[in-house]
């Protein structure tokens, strides 16, 4: 068994993972942590942004707690290279880690348009704690902030925006939003539910550049119309971590090509989360989910692999939930398959949208979209989520489902899902109660 863990990147996937080996190691190890940032959660980063936590509450592990599991750490240190022959990883202080096995969770990077002025001031990303800083340095009540992108992230900071009082614009160059993550009756329910609530939305519209004015931004767009903005979001997209890998004999495709262990083509060397290209629960094909729940469980898995047990990985489900102003919005799985039979119901007055995606009786995706003060909004959320996660056979429940999309409830209880999932756990054994982690595991 290794007995020297190498945890590259001390994000979601990284800190998983290191509570597992704990876990699961039925002799002491030693683990060592390089992490170019200090582990936190970027998932909280917009509840940082509209000050309902403080800055301290998005760590999600102190020193202490780090000293205690026994970890060395190298914070504030990147890994620059990796050789795999010799299994020794280069930090950019020129430090030279040796390692038995490693993982690489090195994550994600945001990517800003290539126009000229996206570097200026004024002009920011909110990827990482440095630029939420930023941000939140900058948003005061009666400021017009522009948001180019109209994908998932930004939608996470929209509502956290507002509350500070500012105005939204948002800009977007495909023709509706969130292109990857709903359809586009979704997007247009969405997209007028958003303008009755003061955000003004353009979608088409490609910026050409940006300049400073008096300390304002402002904004070219191709079609006229320009922008002035006191600040300005690039939320246009997100780059995996893993230019460091070069010359590395790491298989790289989208992401580290990793097989049901999360082992790469270098057998101990490991990949999890946003840099993973791993296997989706639906397609069984390999993907690059960047999503929080994927790099939890890629940690859980590797973690446990590490420590020396035989874990298999049944595949990652996409899920993308967010809620916009009181809207709740949700896909999951293969939302977007054009080969899948399909079913749809929409209720615009509300508004109100199912669509459920079928391979014979089973869902295999689904677009859902509601009020969230309506119950059967959020009770469907994740009703759908655990049909689709669960592959379960719903049979006669199809043809009801069929003329009634709305009507998740009595296919959800009559199939016994819940049944089903819960005695699923990822690492295939039951969860423990909470000992000295504040947590079951
Ligand atoms: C504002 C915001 C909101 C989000 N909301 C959601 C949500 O609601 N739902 C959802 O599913 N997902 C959400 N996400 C995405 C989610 O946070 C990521 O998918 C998740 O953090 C990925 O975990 P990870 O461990 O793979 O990478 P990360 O959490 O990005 O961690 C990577 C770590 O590696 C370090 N690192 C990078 N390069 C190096 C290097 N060369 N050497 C050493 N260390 C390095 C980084 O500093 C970082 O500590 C959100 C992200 C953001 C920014």
């Amino acid at each position: 068994m290794a007995r020297r863990h190498l945890i590259i990147g001390g994000g979601t996937a990284g800190m998983n993972a290191m509570r597992t080996i704990r876990e699961e190691e039925t002799e002491r190890s030693t683990i060592t942590l390089v992490s170019a940032e200090k582990p936190y959660s970027r998932m909280v980063l917009p509840y940082y942004l509209d000050r309902s936590i403080a800055e301290s509450h998005v760590f999600t592990a102190t020193a202490r707690v780090l000293a205690d599991w026994g970890v060395t750490t190298h914070l504030g240190k990147r890994a620059t290279a990796l050789d795999t022959k010799t299994n020794v990883c280069t930090l950019d202080d020129g430090t030279a880690v040796e390692y038995d096995d490693c993982l690489i969770a090195t994550g994600s990077s945001a990517v800003r348009a290539p126009v000229p002025g996206a570097d200026g001031p004024g002009v920011h990303s909110f990827w990482t704690l440095e630029q939420a800083r930023g941000v939140l340095g900058q948003i005061r009540p009666g400021s017009h902030v522009v948001m180019v992108g109209a994908g998932f992230i930004a939608f996470t900071i929209l509502n956290s925006i507002l509350s500070l009082g500012a105005k939204l614009t948002i800009v977007e160059v495909a023709p509706r939003i969130l292109p990857r993550m709903i359809d586009d009756t979704g997007a247009a329910l969405v997209q007028t539910w958003l303008e009755k609530n003061g955000v003004a939305v353009r979608t088409g519209a490609k910026l050409t550049r940006i300049d400073e004015v008096k300390g304002r931004r402002r904004l070219k767009m191709a079609a006229g119309g320009d922008l002035v903005a006191d600040v300005v979001i690039m939320a246009t997209g997100i780059r995996t971590n893993l230019a460091w890998l070069n010359g590395s004999e790491v298989k790289i495709n989208q992401g580290v090509v990793v097989d049901d262990h999360l082992r790469s083509s270098v057998p101990n060397v490991y990949a999890a989360g946003d840099v993973a290209e791993g296997r989706d629960l639906i397609s069984q094909t390999n993907a690059v989910h960047a999503i929080e729940p994927t790099a939890q469980e890629h940690g859980r898995i590797v973690g446990a692999n590490m420590a020396g047990k035989d874990v298999r990985y049944r595949g990652s489900l996409i899920i993308n939930i967010v809620e916009v102003c009181h809207l709740d919005v949700a896909s999951f799985g293969a939302w977007d398959d054009a080969k899948a039979e399909t079913m749809s119901g929409v209720k615009a007055d509300r508004p109100a949208y199912r669509k459920l995606l079928w391979r014979g009786d089973r869902l295999t995706g689904a677009i859902i979209l509601g009020p969230s003060t309506d119950i059967w909004t959020t009770n469907d959320v994740g009703m759908l989520k655990g049909l689709v996660q669960s592959g379960i056979s719903l049979g006669a429940w199809k043809a009801h489902l069929k003329k009634n999309p709305f009507d998740i409830k009595p296919a959800f209880i009559a199939t016994k899902t819940t049944s089903t999932l819960l005695p699923e756990t990822i690492l295939g054994r039951p969860s423990k109660a909470p000992g000295e982690s504040p947590v079951a595991v």
